[in-house]
């Protein structure tokens, strides 16, 4: 396993373009659910339904039901070793950006500067009538809260089930995807579209696919480094810095 990891720093180094594409599984050691943690709260919602836009229309409380408690404790989240790695690998200047399927914002809190989050974030929150945005946990009270201004229903800037993407960032994602020739792909169970397909678009643009993930999601791989997020990334930012040190 040491060897492996050796391998992957030496070949990231050497490549220097690296992109990293990031899930919910980056996050769960900040204590945040993925959709398959045991015990979690898609256990109990099926985000298929209560984070979906079509139930959002419909019934707004529904979905701040299981997440504003989130939103509303949203200082107490912090980034774990894994996010503060990848903010070490940018300003080593071998990771050039992290695209992100999570809405989190730990990426950012974490320091990274070139963050793209294809989902949005959970910490803006937005009047979806006048417009006018709330930082979590800044947010008003009630099931659904609505804006003090206008009175209008109030709505993070988070794609939800059946909402397209944001152009731009699906833009830059696509294009990094192409331009990058290492991905880490980390904690994703490479479900959700078109996230999902961000490593094919880099391998056939020639790029090596690392994954890091408690089990493995993608079948085609050039390097699996099958542990938790906060004991690999660390781990392969250690063997970078020693072939720095040579
Ligand atoms: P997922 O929940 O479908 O899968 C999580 C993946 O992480 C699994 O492959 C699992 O094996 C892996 N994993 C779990 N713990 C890990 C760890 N400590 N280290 C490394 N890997 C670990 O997640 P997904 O593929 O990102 O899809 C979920 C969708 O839901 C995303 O689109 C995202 O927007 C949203 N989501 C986001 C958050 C968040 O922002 N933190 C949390 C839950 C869901």
């Amino acid at each position: 396993m040491e060897d492996l990891y050796k391998e992957v720093a030496r070949v990231m180094k050497e490549r220097k373009y690296c992109v990293a594409s990031t899930g919910a599984g980056i996050s769960a050691e900040s204590g945040i659910s993925t959709f398959r943690s045991k015990g979690g709260l898609w256990e109990k919602y099926d985000p298929a339904v209560y984070a979906s836009i079509d139930v959002f229309r419909q019934d707004p409380s529904k979905y701040w039901t299981i997440r504003g408690d989130f939103i509303r404790n949203y200082d107490q989240y912090n980034p774990n070793n894994a996010h503060v790695a990848l903010a070490e690998l940018e300003s080593l200047g071998i990771l050039r950006s992290v695209i992100t399927q999570n809405i989190d914002g730990l990426h950012k809190k974490a320091g990274n500067k070139q963050v793209i989050e294809v989902h949005g974030s959970i910490r803006e929150i937005n009047c979806l009538q006048c417009h006018r945005q709330y930082i979590a946990p800044d947010v008003p009270e009630g099931l659904p809260p609505y804006c003090e201004s206008c009175g209008g229903v109030l709505k993070p800037n988070t794609v939800l089930f059946g909402e397209q993407l944001p152009w731009d960032a699906l833009t830059r994602a696509q294009e990094e995807s192409s331009m990058c020739n290492v991905m880490l792909v980390i904690g994703t169970s490479a479900n959700v579209y078109p996230a999902a397909a961000f490593p094919d678009l880099a391998r056939q643009n020639g790029a090596i696919i690392v994954e890091v993930n408690v089990e493995r999601a993608f079948p085609k791989v050039d390097y699996f480094l099958g542990e938790k997020a906060g004991t690999a990334l660390p781990k392969l930012v250690e063997e970078i810095k020693k072939l720095s040190e040579k």
